[in-house]
């Protein structure tokens, strides 16, 4: 593409994208068109001949856009409420314009050392103790080669692990309320999926320690081997933060790995008001974060923290012919490739390290105080409603769990249905996200706040909305109800 014309397309790319920020262009946050409708309205052919740029954009425009979920608008409060900010993505495009690979430090020097440098300023914002190595990861091509490995070891490996070929039963512990990737992670390592034990959680959802410990002596005296647990900091559901001090504690009377999953919660550790998140993770052999949630980074940006780096190094750094590792001793920058089973070549420090510039740890802050507050405004009218009712006590966090209970409607079930019906109602009208877990067997709806773009405007909205649908979302569930009786 010559220059000009770059510059022509660059410009209608960057107007198309500033009035899509700035919430211009009615889109229904969901897509209006059946499943597989994009499919058949693409050609099944390759284009061979070549086509002008404009004619891709007009279709990126009418086919691309209708057919998205589109998880960048500031009506978006499903899952963690996530989206790119504008800095991110600016500094996406010339990390990408770059191209700088991180496989080894002199692949591109400043994809590791931007990295390193980014990565400390991180700690020190969130309160972690010197020294801690820190990567971040993306996602490669390397986890199609680990889905590929579990399938050669077939179907009794991921339920045993490698128990299931005459090793010991190796064991880790993470709670009931832990994310799915914690299981997915054991199964690909070998524990397999009898190799993590879930542990029940208090009224609030916090991992019970008591039972941990208690799981843990029960392994022991089965001849099960412990190795790790996980606690989670800011679980998935309802972002509850797992007792770390006290989980710390069990770690080290019985000699096992503590990771931490603070993918969520851990950077608003950010704002001193709410360094408590943290507490006891200093003493984690690792912890994950990820800045793609609370900094307003596009998706795969997680941190990696370790205490013990040299045991990934000895794990997965392998030398070859055509990548000569460097020899700068135990003080120079890292060969990245060594600590982690990926081929980095992505430069996530370059849109972190500006989106730290830009807001700084003063913006940060006030962002996230005013996405609390939102939650806490919501978290009132809730409890104030007598038509719907708060499922778990808030964290602090911008994050709620919650349900329609209107007067003389009981019974699980019932409940269930409504709620249901009512998402169902909320998702068709296009206008607002949000997305439902289970707690303790009850269904519930989730909103949260975290888009950097979402105000008290749309919070009012997507509540408003909740209240002038219910009666519809109470006929219908009734309807089914007696339907399927019928
Ligand atoms: N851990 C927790 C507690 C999460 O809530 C999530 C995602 O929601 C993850 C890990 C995985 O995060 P991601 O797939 O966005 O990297």
């Amino acid at each position: 593409m010559a220059t000009e014309e770059f510059l022509t397309h660059g410009r209608e790319v960057l107007a198309w994208v500033a009035a899509y920020l700035a919430g211009n262009g009615e889109h229904p946050l969901v897509p209006q068109a059946p499943p597989g409708a994009l499919i058949h309205a693409l050609p099944t052919n390759p284009p061979l001949e070549p086509e002008p740029f404009s004619s891709i954009l007009d279709d990126f425009r009418t086919l691309v856009v209708p057919h998205s979920t589109h998880w960048t608008s500031s009506r978006f409060m499903g899952y963690f409420g996530l989206g790119p900010c504008a800095v991110s993505l600016l500094g996406w495009m010339l990390a990408e314009v770059l191209n700088p690979p991180r496989m080894l430090h002199s692949t591109s020097p400043v994809a590791t050392e931007l990295e390193v440098v980014t990565l400390d300023w991180l700690r020190q914002l969130v309160g972690l103790p010197h020294p801690l190595f820190g990567m971040i990861h993306t996602n490669s091509r390397v986890d199609l080669a680990l889905i590929a490995a579990l399938e050669a070891l077939g179907i009794e490996s991921s339920t045993r692990g490698f128990a299931g070929r005459g090793l010991p039963q190796l064991r880790y512990y993470a709670s009931t309320e832990a994310h799915v990737s914690v299981e997915k992670a054991g199964i690909m390592v070998g524990f397999g999926r009898e190799g993590l034990r879930k542990v029940g959680v208090d009224g609030a959802f916090r991992m019970d320690v008591v039972e941990l410990e208690r799981a843990i002596q029960e392994d022991l005296a089965e001849g099960i081997r412990p190795v790790a647990v996980v606690a989670t900091v800011g679980t998935t559901s309802t972002t509850s933060v797992d007792p770390v001090a006290q989980i710390a504690d069990v770690c080290e009377r019985y000699g096992l790995w503590l990771h931490v999953d603070s993918a969520y919660a851990g950077l608003f550790a950010i704002d001193p008001q709410m360094r408590w998140v943290l507490d006891g993770c200093e003493r984690a052999d690792s912890l994950t974060t990820n800045p793609h949630k609370p900094l307003f980074m596009p998706f795969n940006c997680s941190v990696f923290w370790t205490r013990k780096p040299e045991l990934l190094k000895s794990a997965l750094s392998v030398s070859s012919a055509y990548l000569h590792q460097s020899h700068r001793g135990e003080d120079g920058p890292p060969d990245l490739n060594d600590y982690t089973d990926k081929l980095p070549h992505k430069f996530p420090a370059l849109p972190l390290w500006m989106v730290l510039r830009y807001f700084g740890q003063q913006g940060i802050i006030a962002i996230h105080r005013e996405h609390r507050r939102l939650a806490q405004l919501a978290a009132h009218w809730i409890s104030e409603s007598p038509a719907f009712e708060l499922l778990a006590p808030p964290t602090g966090l911008p994050v709620l769990c919650f349900r329609a209970h209107p007067l003389g409607v009981d019974g699980e079930a019932q409940l269930r249905a409504l709620n249901e019906s009512l998402l169902r109602s909320l998702l068709a009208g296009g206008r607002y996200f949000l997305s439902d877990t289970q707690l303790k067997g009850r269904y519930a709806l989730r909103i949260a706040i975290g888009n950097i773009r979402t105000t008290e405007t749309e919070v009012l909205g997507v509540w408003e909305e909740l209240q002038a649908r219910l009666p519809a979302a109470l006929a219908a569930s009734q309807g089914e109800r007696e339907g399927g009786g019928r």
